[in-house]
């Protein structure tokens, strides 16, 4: 009897040993792995690598990971999927299936399909519990899953990305770990509280990726949405930190919400609010629904996604830069990176729980969404129309865009009429469509990300909103543009009978010059491009006519004269630097105009290669310079000379040709002395390009001529409908420029 029961006993044993062994065959966890537990230090975006990598190293049938890209600073982005053994070995097949039953990939879905949930963590590079809690969540359902976890696996593909932000994120980690005490302060006093100048939020180029979703100027953004859209996730969740003070947010989110956001999206963030409420009521922790975070402006994690028919949403910690490892709140208690962590760690797996308990409705909802989308556009509007008017640059970049959401489109094959909104009047009347115009269906999965992207006027159900409230990508590409009611006849999938977007030299032609209009970002990259080569480049003071085009004033001129040391190279290199800018270069035989001025007037200059400054650090506003920052090195591949503001009383003027003042609080800048300097440097021939704040310190000063307008505190009802307008002008502006800086109320850090 007693052997019986000893045998019975090993057997339970050898049972236990063996399951548990299945998973924690000798995995390390993050404390093992790093040295420390985590919440004691901040771990360096390269340690995170590793140990994602290590986790898929050692159980390679339940989790994988791929680098989907690299930051501005060489720092790799990595994306990590888990799921049960049996969905790992077919996850090709899961993923390709998803696109086929909602029409982004052809043919018909064979395999049954688990959901898939998309969770991104520390986009905002210094709200950086996020990319800690991580390493514990993939630790956990990799190598020490619960019952629960390996059931919702099964149910689930989970896409993990650890660390959206990695050169913000080091940014932060780094100077944290350089400047803590060895135990932690919890003093806000104490310098580990006070993070220096630009702070870790931004990427490299000091964007607010959370605002550059829809936009997606930044390499990050780029290659991520390359990669979501092959697999196009039903939920989406976005990690962040709000202020110290604040304890914990998660959905459902506050109004307004978005027209465009359907009864099932928003069934589940009350789905999403009562599985995460389970968690924290268990343990005690405080925390706020339906507040400050909305459904609204289209660019961040939470909404774009929901834009395309993913449920969508974001999670708050309270804490962020300041609160480095511990810090003290008003209210006594203190805050630690540890509790930071337990609480992002519970809302991930809730997140997962909410799908994989209802996957069977996500999935069918998802579909409906797209058969909606594509049969039944929720739309006024069916069909966008957008004319490039010689500005084939402009077109091109568009068209780019338009190919990394997925957006289909089309070209007019003939002439036609029709009714619609016209952008530029902002009245509805008749439309003449031409051949090559371009033409967006709205009968397409992703009409309704379309529709928000297009729409002229969005409406908002409460004015009391977190950030921007207008947008419209043909005002941010700033081409001519429509939307109609109903559809457009013929539609070619390619540009159809045009002359090469290629400039119409032959070969061998050896032109008296080259000329080309001078009115885009096309263009201005492609004088830059010349400038940099070094090749001598004039423009036009007056307007002229040649070879029976009329060109306006600022039209560039390149003559064989001037650049005779590049001999027969001259030709090739001018038309490759327009080629790939898509600029039309007109050749012409003569220096002579049929009207306005000839080549060799006086008005004819030759443009000087500027040396270009532009002023960063302490005071300037960190947005507004790495506006400036990356439209020199990104946008126009053109050198910028960075100067800190700390040794702005040093500057060899002589050397620069122009400063570009970021906005910033210039009072602060600027003494008697400092503007002095600048006086005389602009006396000299110098030229400043004062933004915003700049402007409005030099306005009023002796010798500036510049005048600031003032606008009463008791703004009439009139007036307040243009200050809106400037708003939006603004809005669209920053756009254009692809700044997405967005406006933040105090204390809000979504
Ligand atoms: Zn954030």
């Amino acid at each position: 009897m007693r052997l019986r029961v000893l045998r019975f006993l090993l057997f339970c044993f050898i049972l236990w040993a063996a399951s548990a062994s299945l998973y924690a065959q000798a995995i390390q966890s993050p404390a093992q792995f790093l040295g420390y537990n985590l919440g004691q230090q901040f771990t360096p975006h390269a340690q995170i690598v590793r140990y994602v990598e290590y986790l898929a190293s050692q159980a390679p049938k339940r989790m994988q990971v791929q680098t989907y890209g690299r930051t501005y600073e060489g720092r790799p982005l990595l994306l990590a999927t888990l799921s049960a053994e049996t969905n790992m070995s077919r996850l090709e097949n899961i993923r390709t299936d998803n696109l086929k039953r909602i029409g982004l990939l052809p043919g018909p879905a064979t395999s049954p399909q688990p959901a898939i949930v998309w969770l991104s963590y520390n986009v905002h590079g210094n709200e950086s519990v996020s990319s800690e809690a991580v390493m514990q969540v993939l630790f956990n359902l990799v190598a020490a899953p619960t019952p629960d976890m390996v059931k919702w696996l099964q149910n689930t593909v989970v896409l993990i990305d650890p660390c959206v932000n990695p050169d913000g994120r080091d940014r932060y980690a780094t100077w944290h770990n350089q400047v803590a005490n060895q135990l932690p302060n919890a003093s806000p006093l104490a310098r580990e509280h006070q993070e220096p100048w630009p702070g870790g939020r931004p990427n490299h180029y000091l964007f607010d990726l959370n605002r550059d979703w829809a936009w997606q100027t930044q390499l990050e953004t780029q290659q991520r949405i390359t990669v979501y859209n092959q697999w196009m996730p039903q939920v989406h969740a976005d990690f962040h930190e709000m202020g110290v003070e604040a304890p914990y947010y998660f959905s459902p989110a506050a109004k307004p919400y978005h027209e465009a956001i359907t009864p099932w999206q928003r069934q589940f963030q009350q789905i999403i609010g009562e599985t995460n409420r389970k968690y924290f009521d268990k343990n005690n922790w405080l925390y706020f629904t339906r507040e400050t975070f909305d459904l609204f402006y289209p660019s961040y994690g939470d909404t774009w996604p929901t834009f395309n028919g993913a449920i969508a949403m974001t999670y708050e910690q309270g804490g962020g830069g300041r609160a480095g490892r511990a810090i003290t709140k008003a209210d006594g208690d203190t805050l630690t990176l540890a509790q930071r962590i337990a609480h992002h760690y519970a809302a991930s797996l809730a997140t997962i729980e909410a799908v994989a308990e209802r996957k069977e409705q996500v999935l069918q909802e998802f579909q409906k969404y797209y058969q909606q989308a594509r049969t039944n556009p929720a739309s006024a509007y069916k069909t966008y129309v957008l004319k490039a008017h010689g500005q084939p640059g402009k077109m091109q970049q568009l068209t780019t865009y338009l190919d990394r959401q997925q957006i289909k489109y089309g070209y007019a094959a003939k002439k036609s009429t029709g009714f619609g909104f016209n952008y530029t009047t902002g009245k509805s009347e008749s439309v003449k469509i031409d051949p090559n115009d371009l033409v967006i269906s709205l009968y397409q999965p992703k009409s309704t990300l379309i529709k928000v992207l297009f729409d002229p006027n969005t409406k908002l159900e409460d004015s009391l909103t977190y950030d921007i409230t207008s947008w419209a990508i043909p005002y941010a590409y700033g081409l001519p543009a429509y939307s109609l009611k109903g559809r457009v006849g013929e539609v070619a999938e390619k540009l159809i009978n045009t002359t090469p977007k290629a400039s119409p030299v032959a070969a061998t032609g050896s032109p008296y010059a080259y000329v080309a209009h001078y009115n885009s970002l096309s263009d201005l990259q492609f004088l830059a491009a010349l400038l940099i080569k070094n090749i001598k480049v004039r423009f036009s003071e007056k307007a002229f006519e040649a070879n029976g085009q009329q060109y306006a004033p600022g039209s560039l001129i390149i003559t064989r004269t001037g650049n005779e040391r590049l001999n027969n190279r001259f030709d090739a290199l001018v038309k490759a630097q327009a080629d790939s800018f898509g600029v039309q270069l007109v050749p012409t035989q003569t220096g002579f105009v049929s009207s306005g001025v000839d080549f060799g007037s006086s008005s004819v200059r030759s443009v000087r290669k500027p040396k270009i400054g532009v002023l960063a650090g302490e005071g300037i506003s960190s947005t507004a310079f790495g506006e400036v920052w990356h439209f020199f090195e990104q946008q126009i591949h053109y050198p910028v000379t960075v100067i800190e503001t700390r040794d702005f009383s040093r500057v060899a003027w002589q050397q620069l040709d122009v400063l570009v003042l970021p906005d910033g609080r210039y009072n602060d800048l600027f003494d008697e002395r400092g503007l002095n300097q600048l006086k005389d440097w602009v006396r000299a021939g110098g030229k400043v390009i004062a933004l915003e704040g700049a402007a409005a310190h030099l306005a009023g000063k002796r010798d500036f001529n510049l005048v600031k307008r003032k606008v009463s505190d008791s703004i009439d009802l009139k007036k307040r409908s243009l200050q809106s307008a400037e708003i939006i002008r603004r809005g669209r502006a920053e756009r254009a420029l692809g700044t997405g800086t967005g406006w933040h109320l105090p204390g809000n850090h979504g």
